[in-house]
């Protein structure tokens, strides 16, 4: 019977190997708590690394009770301080800006300005008229192109709102703020600060693949996080995240109708009022979510032959963008970080270095 010694043998190899572990500089597992509950009509996974699951618990709790908050606040359409000023930018007059509007107003402003105005989130009357919010979006049909030509003839900008120290004051009655392309992004930087002011140092908030990252895994290794493909079959690839990351994707498969054959989704080209043409998905990295989001939509709408200067501009540094033909365009940066889940199907087409 040489039972005994085989186990001595492997306790003896796992204490080796763990010892070998320790000294490459990985640290040993560390607790691990997964959470998952809604936020923004979105579930939010919620993984926290390194503490006792009851601080994690709690944490987790107050993230929650956050994303609650925000919801009601950025609300575009329920009543509420969005509503309301919406209202007031429309009347014209001066008014003071509720807080849990203005940072948002202010970084939405400076975004639009640096993507040319592809990300304009002053254009929610065009964003009602497609009607994206509702279930059912647009009734099953695209608006008259009468209604879309007078919305766009308007030129909603945000360069129309006036921000005077707390104060805001319309310019144009044709704006309506609709924070539905960065917003998400927003809570989720919100989330991760408050989180780090609760000692957390290994977390992820992962709004239905939209994420921020922050440490290390519970093996001590990066976080790997998988990028969907737009038409619905499995991954693109994956990406390793470490340090401090968001990684967000804008793609035409999240809210769609199909009318006549032809498919409309939810991202619109404000040059053209219609739902953009030219990208299928657009994936960025960058380190704060707030960025990372309306810089995903701009770089969609900016599509195959305009991301470069789009990306450029609003300083990001990593973007995947994949064209309605199934082509690859991403930058030079991007390609060494993504592992391609099939590197033989798709053409790729690789952009200069983004600066
Ligand atoms: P997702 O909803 O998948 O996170 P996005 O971040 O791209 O996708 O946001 C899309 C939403 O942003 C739309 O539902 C609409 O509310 C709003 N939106 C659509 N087009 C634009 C645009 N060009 N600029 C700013 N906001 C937009
Ligand atoms: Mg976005």
């Amino acid at each position: 019977m040489n039972g005994p010694a085989v186990c001595t043998r492997r306790v003896m190899i796992t204490l080796l190997l763990g010892l070998l572990t320790l000294a490459a500089g990985c640290s040993p597992n560390q607790a691990r708590y997964d959470t998952r509950f809604l936020a923004f009509g979105t579930l939010m996974d919620l993984t926290i690394v390194g503490i006792p699951p009851d601080r994690a618990e709690q944490a987790a709790q107050a993230i929650e009770a956050d994303f609650l908050q925000m919801h009601k606040s950025w609300h575009a359409w329920d009543p509420g301080p969005l509503g309301r000023v919406n209202r007031m930018l429309e009347s014209g007059e001066r008014f003071s800006a509720p807080p849990s509007i203005l940072p948002l107003l202010r970084l939405g402003k400076a975004l639009s300005i640096q993507s040319e105005g592809l990300f304009n989130p002053a254009i929610g009357r065009l964003i009602d008229t497609w009607g994206f919010h509702r279930n059912d979006p647009g009734g099953g049909r695209p608006p008259p192109p009468e209604t879309i030509d007078r919305l766009l003839k308007q030129h909603p900008s945000m360069l129309d709102i006036e921000i005077d120290g707390l104060s805001l004051q319309g310019t144009n009655p044709a704006v309506k703020l609709d924070f539905g392309a960065f917003g998400k992004g927003y809570g989720i930087d919100l989330a991760v600060e408050h989180l780090k002011k609760m000692g957390i140092e290994n977390t992820i908030v992962n709004a239905g693949g939209d994420l921020r990252a922050i440490g290390l895994r519970e093996t001590g290794e990066p976080w790997k996080i998988a990028i969907r493909h737009p038409d619905g079959n499995g991954i693109v690839g994956s990406l390793e995240i470490s340090g401090d990351e968001s990684v967000f994707t804008s793609g035409n498969y999240e809210r769609n109708f199909t009318w006549e054959g032809r498919r409309y989704h939810h991202i619109i080209d404000p040059r053209t009022g219609y739902p953009s043409v030219g990208s299928a998905s657009v994936t960025v990295i960058h380190n704060d979510s707030t960025t990372a989001d309306a810089a995903a939509t701009a770089l969609f709408v900016a599509g195959p032959r305009e991301w470069h200067r789009i990306a450029g501009k609003m300083g990001i540094r990593y973007v995947l963008l994949i064209a309605e033909n199934g082509d690859f365009h991403m930058n030079p940066a991007m390609q060494s970080r993504l592992k391609l889940a099939d590197a033989t199907s798709q053409k790729i087409i690789l952009s200069q270095p983004l600066e």
